[in-house]
């Protein structure tokens, strides 16, 4: 089992003030989540920085990704390396995780910039019931969701700072892979979890 943060904004994204190396520093130190996704908006160029950053530490595994601003709401990719093709649109950014194989999540469905009610019909793998930038009510609509759609609940913090990097966590019946972790997401073998009260109620 191992404990992953789905959703980070680096300096790579125009909003954050994590720099590739606090992301590495943090997760290095950290004592149990040691997986983090980079989701940086609309970018997938600051992947590569934080990989080769993670390279000398072994027990850190970076999952390559990005957050689509499709019109109608936010889509995480998790496993990419490479934007989808234009234009973005829901289908075309579910279809392109759906053909290669990489994990498509409706990022905090209930907040702004989130599909709402879209999700129903979007076709995602997974919703983001845990978003450590949402309220709990935001997040509880997501997780009802979920349930309802039956689809596996992720988390993701958010982070757009370093103090709030792995404020939330997933934890995955995987092993330290990017393929395994992406597997077991779309089946389901996930849990999520709050790591510390830094979560506005
Ligand atoms: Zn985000």
């Amino acid at each position: 089992m191992i404990k992953a943060d789905f959703h980070n904004h680096t300096t790579f994204s125009d909003d954050s003030q994590t720099k590739p190396k606090d992301l590495v520093e943090r997760l290095v130190a950290h004592p149990s989540i040691k997986v983090a996704a980079v989701t940086d908006h609309d970018s997938v160029k600051g992947i590569k920085t934080v990989r080769d950053l993670a390279k000398p530490y072994p027990d850190v595994l970076i999952v390559p990704g990005v957050e689509i601003s499709t019109p109608q709401g936010d889509i995480v990719i998790l496993g990419t390396e490479e934007l989808p093709p234009k234009p973005w649109s829901v289908e075309s950014v579910v279809e392109f995780a759906k053909a290669n194989s990489f994990v498509s999540i409706a990022a905090h469905p209930f907040r702004e910039w989130g599909l709402g009610e879209a999700t129903r019909t979007s076709g995602v793998d997974a919703i983001e019931v845990l978003n450590g930038g949402s309220l709990y009510s935001a997040n509880k609509l997501a997780h009802d969701l979920a349930v309802q759609m039956g689809l596996p609940g992720v988390a993701g913090s958010d982070s757009h700072k370093p103090s709030e990097l792995f404020s939330v966590y997933t934890e995955v019946q995987a092993g330290m892979n990017v393929d395994e972790i992406l597997k077991a997401v779309r089946k389901g073998l996930v849990k999520v979890s709050l790591e510390k009260r830094s979560i506005r109620f």
